[in-house]
């Protein structure tokens, strides 16, 4: 017998960053919303993504800050890993976000449905296979929220000890001692940097002329000079043919004519979009060729009352830009008329030592894209807060628009240095807000801060300055 079908007003597939935010912002709009999820709610971003990663991240910055104590006359030992420890304490900031977000939903009435779900026509959909066994749910608006599962290559099957992608990365048993990432993207170089900081010997194997693609080439240059500094061997422009798996353990790696021996390989070679089982076709849902869901700004599909949000589509694969997608979608659902996401204005931050943050455009890509812009620039040398923390690498970039001899609108902002990544909000402002840098120059920054920097390079837009 066909169990009778259970309505909501939203039925989102996949419980992550866009679709848990789509149902909680649907709910506290008073929609009755349900969330379908296969695995667990939080999705690649708590589970195997931004959380784990910042959390590895964090240990390798507090086990660097240690190793470099005595610089403060602080004398210790040199300092050791217990690794399991370590994974435990990553363990548990998961397990408490996993356990708050779920507390949320439960908090907006959001109805969760334990199991795959799979789309038919009509807005019908399928859960099975999960603890919520077989239900079908009809409704008035579908949102796909379904995310990405890591890329891998050729000649590098993924198993788990040797040859890793970010899923296994962040749950490994122990810290090898010879590391070949391959990539060097922003999630290439953040676990370069975990490794490098945790003491493993570190090779970034890129394809590409240049490592942190999209960056402003002055930050790349200022991570490649950081990284070389702490012995991260970049190696651009290679191709990687293969492996060679060893008998003692570890294997190597075969590029061209030479080859690299190594314990363990990370293929951080980007994401796709993962939409196995889902019924697309049946749904009247298109794709592109690479496999995301197609959708106009409001996030809709080509089917009608079906949207969707986050990495399944092909826009900048982060967390908050699934987030904003999200609440556009809703926002549409609900006749709203919502402003998109302008995807060329959100905010960026990598957190490798030294981080990277940026919004708008980069020097570069303001020219290509035909502005005639000006520059400044300010390194965090000579700022006094720097000095004091003990991290005086990197610079503020700020890029406008050229308003006769001077500058006007701030169109990017690009930063790499100590805690970048919570400064980037100012200048994100700045940069969406459309100020230009008179009006930004006009506002002070407290002293002794990192953000003077920001501040700095604004100054000097103006033609004057301070230090
Ligand atoms: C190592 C790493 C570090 C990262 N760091 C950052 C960072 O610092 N900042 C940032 O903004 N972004 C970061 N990201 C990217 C971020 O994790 C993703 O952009 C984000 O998780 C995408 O959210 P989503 O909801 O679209 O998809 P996902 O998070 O992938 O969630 C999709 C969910 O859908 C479920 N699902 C799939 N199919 C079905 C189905 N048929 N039925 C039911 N459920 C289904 C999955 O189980 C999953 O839980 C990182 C990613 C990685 C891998």
């Amino acid at each position: 017998m066909v169990p009778t079908a259970e309505h909501h007003d939203v039925v989102i597939i996949g419980g992550g960053p866009g679709g848990y935010a789509a149902a909680l912002y649907g709910a506290s709009a008073g929609l009755d919303c349900a969330l379908i999820e296969k695995a667990k709610v939080g999705g690649t971003c708590l589970h195997v993504g931004c959380i784990p990663a910042k959390e590895l991240l964090e240990t390798a910055a507090v086990h660097r800050t240690v190793r470099h104590a005595g610089d403060f006359g602080i004398g210790v030992d040199e300092p050791t890993i217990d690794w399991s420890v370590t994974q435990a304490r990553k363990q548990q900031i998961i397990d408490d976000l996993t356990k708050g977000l779920s507390g949320l939903l439960k908090g907006r009435k959001v109805t969760m449905y334990e199991g795959a779900g799979s789309l038919s026509a009509d807005r019908q959909v399928t859960v099975s296979g999960g603890a919520s066994g077989d239900v079908t749910l009809t409704a008035d608006a579908v949102i796909i929220a379904t995310g990405s599962v890591p890329r891998t290559i050729p000649g590098f099957e993924v198993d788990g000890t040797t040859v890793v992608t970010s899923d296994e990365f962040l749950s490994l048993d122990t810290l090898p001692e010879r590391a070949a990432v391959i990539g060097g993207g922003a999630i290439g170089c953040e676990f370069a940097s975990t490794l490098s900081d945790m003491g493993a010997e570190v090779t970034v194997l890129e394809a590409l002329p240049k490592i942190l693609p999209g960056c402003d080439e002055d930050v790349t240059k200022a991570v490649e000079r950081s990284f070389r500094k702490r012995k991260i061997d970049i190696r651009t422009g290679v191709a990687v043919d293969g492996h060679d798996p060893r008998a003692e353990g570890g294997t190597t790696i075969r590029l061209g004519d030479e080859t690299l021996d190594v314990d363990l390989v990370v293929v951080s070679v980007g994401r796709s979009p993962y939409t196995e089982g889902l019924g697309l076709d049946a749904a009247g849902v298109k794709t592109d060729e690479r496999g995301f869901v197609v959708v106009d700004s409001a996030c809709r599909t080509d089917a009608e009352g079906v949207w969707a949000v986050g990495d399944v589509v092909a826009t900048p694969a982060l967390a908050h830009v699934g987030f904003a997608e999200g609440m556009v979608a809703i926002r549409d659902i609900l006749g709203e008329d919502p402003q998109p996401v302008d995807y060329d204005r959100v905010p960026w931050c990598i957190y490798c030592h030294p981080e990277v943050a940026f919004a708008g455009h980069s020097e570069q890509s303001a020219r290509d894209a035909g502005l005639d812009v000006v520059t400044a620039t300010h390194r965090y040398l000579g700022n006094g807060r720097a000095r004091i923390v003990g991290d005086t690498e990197g610079l503020v970039k700020v890029i406008a628009l050229r308003d006769g001899d001077g500058a006007g609108q701030i169109v990017g902002v690009h930063m790499v240095g100590p805690w970048v990544t919570e400064q980037l909000g100012q200048a994100y402002l700045a940069v969406n807000w459309e100020a230009t840098a008179a009006e930004v120059a006009a506002f002070i920054q407290p002293h002794p801060t990192l953000s003077e920097t920001f501040g700095e390079a604004v100054q000097a837009l103006t033609g004057r300055s301070l230090h």
